[in-house]
Parts: structure tokens; sequence; C-alpha cells
């Protein structure tokens, strides 16, 4: 039942509506208490609690980590090398087959250029992301990575687990051997990618070729390991359940118990449009409540990031009021939202006036969450 019109659950009786109420006002001081919160809570969250109480519990929680008068941004250019993917994920919009006419794959040298035009522009990170192409081995992204970091003083926050995994079948290296390689040459922290759903039923059904849950935790806790910080994304609103998402948002909590190396969670909506799986897309309502219960659940990870690029600039707005305290990057170029047939763009101008008319102050960041620039 992912959909946001269906979730809450009203109760049956008089009685039932009480134990609701007395059950819902329990947690709500257990949250604004400090304290870490089970599954089952944060299903009655998800299912029960109003929305706007939501917003509440979930910016109490923003507090504890940051001056909710602040909210922060990034400069950044995600460059899609390939979009050759044998994957085929049903959810994909954005993959070919290497035989299709619009299949690519960058060289270098349009690489480099791709990169001196975002520096240019004031990006501090660069995103190298692509599709499975059998081409592309772990060589092809060793040497882009020096070359990069040779020319352009940026940091490079690259290859999400999916990527680290081909590398390591095509090189015949284990994981640890390829994120050391790919640190060795520069690469400076690892995005999210490749997470959806951390439930093998929902991954089977959406992405049967790409790697399990299992793997893409144990890739992120070697990178973590080796000293590589990474963020965490859900791609939520395909097929998942509710108590999906929670086993999602349990997965994520468990490793940052053991590593601390998730610097931030990412939430996104799945995006229907020229896809296998098709659908309909999720309501801003159902990813607001789900922020905002991620933001409450994940009690160790400081950053949580609202999303303006599948929903839109008004609801990444609305985020800031929902446990979000980042907005993520302006991004100069992106292509894989964009294949579904969803072209939201944003420029600094238009990022620092959306953080202002929210009545905070803008900050940009760096992909270390450094400040860089302040817009007082
Ligand atoms: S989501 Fe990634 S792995 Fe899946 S088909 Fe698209 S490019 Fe390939």
């Amino acid at each position: 039942m992912p959909k946001g019109e269906s979730l809450y659950l009203p109760s049956s009786s008089a009685f039932g509506t009480v134990f609701l109420m007395e059950t819902l006002t329990g947690l709500y001081a257990k949250i604004e208490a400090g304290s870490r919160i089970t599954d089952h809570e944060a299903l009655v969250l998800m299912r029960n609690a109003p929305l706007l109480e939501l917003g509440r519990l979930a910016q109490n929680r923003m507090c504890r980590f940051h001056n909710s008068a602040t909210v922060t941004f990034l400069i950044d250019r995600n460059i899609n090398y390939t979009n050759i993917c044998t994957n085929r994920c049903r959810f994909c919009a954005f993959y070919r087959d290497s035989a299709a006419p619009d299949a690519y794959l960058l060289t270098h040298e349009q690489i480099l250029e791709k990169v001196a035009e975002a520096v240019a522009q004031g990006a501090t990170q660069i995103m190298l992301q692509g599709g499975l192409n059998p081409g592309v081995g772990l060589e092809y992204a060793e040497r882009v990575l020096k070359k990069i970091k040779a020319a352009f003083p940026v940091l490079l926050h690259s290859f999400s687990p999916p990527e680290i995994d081909h590398f390591a079948k095509q090189s015949g290296c284990s994981p640890e051997e390829v994120l050391h390689r790919l640190k060795d040459a520069g690469l400076d922290s690892l995005p999210g990618g490749g997470a959806e759903i951390l439930s093998d039923r929902v991954r089977q059904a959406i992405s049967p070729h790409k790697i399990g849950a299992k793997r893409w935790l144990e890739i992120m806790e070697c990178a973590h390991h080796r000293g590589l910080p990474t963020t965490a994304t859900m791609m939520l609103g395909s097929i998942e359940t509710l108590e999906e998402r929670i086993e999602h948002l349990r997965a994520v909590r468990d490793l940052q118990d053991k590593t601390g190396g998730f610097r931030a969670f990412i939430p996104w909506t799945f995006t229907a449009g020229n896809t296998e799986l098709g659908g309909v897309a999720t309501s801003s309502i159902d990813y607001l409540r789900t922020l905002a219960v991620s933001r409450i659940y994940l009690d160790n990870i400081k950053n949580i990031q609202g999303s303006w690029v599948t929903q839109g600039i008004d609801i990444g707005q609305m985020s800031l009021f929902f446990g979000a305290n980042d907005l993520g990057s302006i991004m100069l170029e992106e292509n894989v939202v964009r294949a579904a047939g969803v072209a939201n763009r944003i420029t600094e101008d238009e990022m620092v006036a959306l953080i202002r008319r929210a009545g905070k102050t803008p900050l940009q960041r760096n992909t270390q969450y450094e400040i860089v620039k302040r817009y007082d």
C-alpha cells in the first residue's frame, strides 16, 4: 500500500480512536525526549500521525543536529558517462542497449570538458555515475578520476555500489580492492544510488538483475571502512509496502550504528514516465510523511536531504519543514530523472530565493558539508 492517499487507518470504534490517540501521544513524548523509535513505532507514525504533527516532530529532531535558521545546498554536475547498461531495471528510463541509436559512452576528453564547464560555474563536486556497461572497466574509472584530480579543485563523489560491483566483476578484483584503487586515483566519497528499497522482494520485482540489498550494504560498509564516506538513498513510491520502507530505514540505521559512514540520507520518489514498470506517481503528501518519519527514525544520520529534483521546487521548499536541513545540489546537469519525463531545474539565484522565501538563510556547502559561501 505505497500510495499516500491510502496511508491513514481510521479506527473502527470509539475505543480504537482513544487507544490510537493515547498511543500517538506517548510516541510524541518519546520522540520529543530524543529517544530512538522502534520499527513498529515508525509504522504507527507513518500510518496514523497527522501530517503537520509529523512535520513538527521531524523539525524537533532536525534541531538536535542543526540550526533551523539555515539551509545548505551544493553546486555540482552529475556526469552520466554512459547510458549503456545490462541491468535493465524496470523502473529506469535512462538505460539503453548498446545497439540503440542514442547509446553513448563519453570519452575522458568529453568528461574533462564537462568538468571544466562545471568548475567555471562554481561547482565544488563532480558526480560520475553511469550504467553497467560491459565496455567500461576499472581502468576507465581510475584514469578519469586521476585526470580530473590533476586538473581541477573538485571533490569526486562518484560510482554507486552497483558500479563498484560491476568494476569488481569486470576486473576480477574484490570490491575492497576496487575501492582502494579508486580512492588512490582520487575518489573522495560514494553516492548512495542503487539502494531503491533495501528489500529483496521489491528488488526482485523492479530490478531483478541489480545487486541485492545485502551486497549494497556490504559495499557501503567496505567503503566506510576504507575511509570513503557515502550517502544513502531511498526510492519510494514504486511497489513497496510501508513495512518495506521501514525495513529499508532499519538497514541504513543499523549500518550507520556500525560504521558512522553515511553523511546524508536522501529519500526521493519513483518517476514512472517512460519506464517498463510504469504506474502512477505517489503523492507529495506521501513523500513528506516518509521524509519526516525518516528524520525521526534515523537518529544517527545528521543530514537529511529534501528532493526538489523529483518533487519540484515548491515541495522541495516544503521539505524544509518536514525534517530536511539540506536541498542537495542545483545540479548543472541531470539526465536520469529527466529521462523519465520530469525536468525540474533550478539556478543558484533561484535556490537562494527559495530558501529565503522559507524564512531561512542559504549556505552553500561542499561535499563534506563545509560552508563555502554565505548568503546573508
Ligand atoms: S537504474 Fe542504473 S543499473 Fe538500473 S538500468 Fe538504470 S542505469 Fe542500469
